[in-house]
């Protein structure tokens, strides 16, 4: 796979390279040299494959190179791509794609699963030693836990989360994972988190053999493109070029790998980047300039974000022209007085519940839908990560779903510490 960075297209790299060094050294972003659309027979039988032979066809065409073998190739899309993917028909031009039916009850299982499967073969080929330090403000970092730990227990795994700022399942989620995971509890903010781990990438007594999974590694990139190709196929409409996509967006990693999608063929009308209160991706969609914000705290707060790091990727696929990229996407910006309100109108309508998250994106593509427009909402969480906000906007009490409830009779495992990049590295130390 031939990928460069987004600030210079002479610094290249292997898919590889790019796994294990997901940074080039210009500070820019790894990205696809090209994208070629995919040919009409794999676009016309789309139908009648499943997720991993999906997967398995488009990582095989963008990997031009055969940096995984076939076989191998074919067993980790298999391995991963086994996450059910439900699609319910709310209403005639009303489609939800349940993403969330992976361990951790979030999209990011994907992604995670995806990066931990195909590093784990890398290096189970070249005994190399490898670390992961990551920081979460909550879904990131179990979904990555629970990913890596799945693998045989090669890669070490460090996460470092905000003491009392992440909800109670995705606390559990990432702290009762197995030996290979270590969960730092930082007495402080996620950006105390992020900061200590940015340190840590440049302090050379501890840097040599780190590497990180956060939403800018390609790897998990790569895998939010192919499930847009399988949603597409198993949605039942009849003129697909119908379809709008409306997908909540944050660091705009999932929107991305629909951009690439549309790129590779995905033959849509166009999708929407719904954003919270903290729109900063929106704003630049409809007016060509990303403004400088501070972070707001809301109801969908995996979305809380000021500055979308992949921004730059999109912008780069796109070569900066901003009249193309209104043509493929529309920004819209909810507030959490319409999120609650989004939640209760389609329980009272429909029965079905949703998360914080898939309000905003339902209510974006509400905001936009015009006549003969199919919407297809990329539901990114379950509900019950953010069991407090939508209890209260339906007025009732839930139940957990048993999987959760059994994780809470569990052994949790952390460590804590304060903010303090000096004091949390004396732990690291010791503890690795
Ligand atoms: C991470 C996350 C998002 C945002 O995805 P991006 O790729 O960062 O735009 C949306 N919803 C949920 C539930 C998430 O965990």
């Amino acid at each position: 796979m031939k990928l460069i960075s987004t600030k210079n297209n002479n610094i290249i790299s292997s898919f590889k390279n790019a796994l294990f060094y997901p940074m080039p050294s210009d500070g820019g972003l790894w990205t696809f040299k090209e994208i070629k659309k995919m040919d009409d027979t794999f676009l016309k039988t789309l139908h009648k494959m499943s997720l991993p032979d999906i997967s398995y066809n488009i990582f095989k065409h963008l990997d031009n190179n055969n940096e995984i073998c076939d076989n191998d190739l074919k067993k980790i899309c298999e391995q991963t791509f086994n996450i059910p993917l439900p699609i319910k028909k709310l209403e005639n031009n009303l489609y939800i794609a349940e993403l969330f039916h992976g361990n951790t009850l979030a999209f990011k299982d994907f992604g995670a699963t995806f990066l931990a499967n195909i590093m784990n073969y890398f290096i189970n080929q070249n005994t190399q030693d490898i670390h992961i330090l990551t920081a979460t403000s909550g879904d990131t970092g179990g979904a990555v836990a629970d990913a890596f730990g799945n693998t045989n227990g090669n890669i070490k795994v460090s996460i470092l989360y905000p003491k009392n700022k992440i909800s109670k399942v995705q606390e559990y989620q990432m702290t009762t994972q197995s030996q290979n995971i270590t969960c730092y509890e930082i007495d402080g903010t996620f950006d105390h988190c992020q900061d200590i781990v940015k340190r840590a990438f440049m302090d050379n007594e501890i840097n040599n053999n780190l590497s990180s999974a956060n939403s800018i590694n390609i790897g998990r990139l790569i895998a939010q493109i192919f499930y847009y190709f399988y949603i597409y196929a198993n949605t039942p409409v009849k003129n697909k070029e119908n379809i709008v996509i409306s997908i909540p967006s944050g660091n705009v990693g999932n929107i991305t790998g629909c951009l690439i999608a549309k790129k590779l063929g995905l033959n849509i009308k166009t999708c929407i980047g719904a954003c919270n209160i903290n729109n900063t991706f929106s704003q630049y969609i409809n007016s060509g300039i990303a403004p400088v914000k501070k972070v707001i705290e809301t109801y969908s707060n995996a979305m809380d974000i000021s500055n979308p790091s992949n921004l730059e990727r999109i912008k780069h696929i796109y070569n900066n022209n901003i009249e193309q990229i209104q043509q493929d996407v529309i920004g819209t910006t909810t507030n959490d007085e319409q999120t609650v309100n989004t939640i209760k109108n389609i329980y009272e309508k429909y029965g079905y519940i949703i998360d914080p998250h898939t309000a905003v994106a339902i209510d974006g593509f509400k905001q936009i839908q015009s006549n003969n427009d199919v919407g297809i909402i990329i539901s990114t969480a379950h509900y019950c990560k953010f069991l407090n906000i939508v209890e209260k906007a339906i007025n009732q009490k839930l139940s957990l779903p048993t999987r959760v409830d059994n994780l809470f009779s569990k052994q949790t495992n952390k460590i804590s510490s304060n903010n303090d990049y000096n004091e949390w590295k004396k732990i690291f130390m010791v503890t690795v």
